[in-house]
């Protein structure tokens, strides 16, 4: 193409090739993780803040490589999604959380699970009826499960709320996540089809010290209540934030004040213990 330097290397950029290299392996590993289900789902319990009551658990996925072990989500998760792999992943992911919650069902622990949703999936054509499969062969109650969706998803705000209201009415419960980190937030919650707010992690991590956190805590407790909406904080890893978080309206939390999230032999146990 142009000239070539003494080394021939003059127009090429190793960490380009370096990067692209090491994603199109991470993209294969992927696509065979998925093939042959190296994934494992945690389960994170959520709290009744104030009575210490388990309400429900997050379903997080872990990738579990033969060789590399544990690969957390936000490594492959965002891959996932650029290549379309998170359709048949989220499925899976989907299906197993709400066959796990109606086993526990069965032995007599009412929990709700929440499951995060990508937007990806949300502008699935197929979605709706794919979840109404899934609760149909897994025989889960719809009041049992909740999904948790990111404010990303309102860039098309015309395209989803119509499949948040479908979803709504077979009885699925949804839940804003990450709430307050996108600067429109407060604007367009009024018109959203929710039932709970998730606070941020981030308004979490000082709201023991931080009177603009504390603010913005109770402005979202306020608004919540006046939208009927239920509101959770998330990232709760001390009881000093656990106390501010009640003074200001906030019930429900979750975090690793009480507990980690936890596979699902640990998840049996903490359930035991209880
Ligand atoms: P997220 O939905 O906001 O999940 C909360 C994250 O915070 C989890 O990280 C959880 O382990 C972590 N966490 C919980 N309590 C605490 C705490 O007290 N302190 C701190 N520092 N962290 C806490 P994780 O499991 O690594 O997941 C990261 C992100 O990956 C999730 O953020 C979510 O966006 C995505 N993700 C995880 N599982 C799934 C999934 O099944 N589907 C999709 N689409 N995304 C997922
Ligand atoms: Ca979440
Ligand atoms: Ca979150
Ligand atoms: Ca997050």
């Amino acid at each position: 193409v142009k000239s070539r330097g003494r080394n021939g290397y003059d127009f090429f950029d190793p960490t380009m090739e370096t990067k692209s290299l090491e994603r199109i392996l991470m993209e294969n590993e992927l696509r065979k993780a998925i093939e042959q289900k190296h994934f494992e789902i945690y389960y994170q319990p959520k709290m009744d803040i104030g009575s210490k009551q388990l309400v429900g658990m997050e379903a997080l996925v872990r990738w579990i490589h033969p060789e590399l072990g544990m690969i957390p989500p936000n490594r492959f998760i965002p891959i996932a999604e650029e290549t379309g792999m998170i359709l048949p992943l989220g499925e899976w992911i989907l299906r197993e959380a709400c066959r796990q919650n109606k086993e526990w069902h069965e032995q007599g622990y009412e929990l709700k699970v929440s499951v995060n949703l990508s937007a990806r999936q949300i502008y699935q054509k197929d979605l709706v009826e794919n979840i109404r499969q899934i609760l149909n062969d897994t025989k889960l109650d719809p009041k049992w499960l909740e999904l948790e969706i990111t404010e990303s998803i309102f860039v098309k705000m015309e395209e989803a709320t119509p499949v948040l209201q479908e979803i709504r009415e077979e009885g699925i419960q949804i839940s804003i996540d990450d709430f307050g980190t996108g600067y429109s937030s407060f604007s367009y919650i009024k018109s959203l089809p929710v039932d709970t707010i998730k606070i941020d992690a981030s308004f979490i991590r000082d709201v023991h010290h931080n009177q603009e956190s504390q603010a913005i805590v109770k402005a979202i407790v306020t608004i919540a209540e006046s939208l009927n909406m239920n509101v959770v904080a998330e990232g709760i890893e001390l009881t000093d934030q656990a106390e501010a978080l009640q003074l200001n309206g906030c019930d429900q939390g979750q975090g690793y004040l009480f507990s980690k999230p936890l596979a699902k032999q640990d998840f049996d146990h903490y359930l035991k213990a209880k």
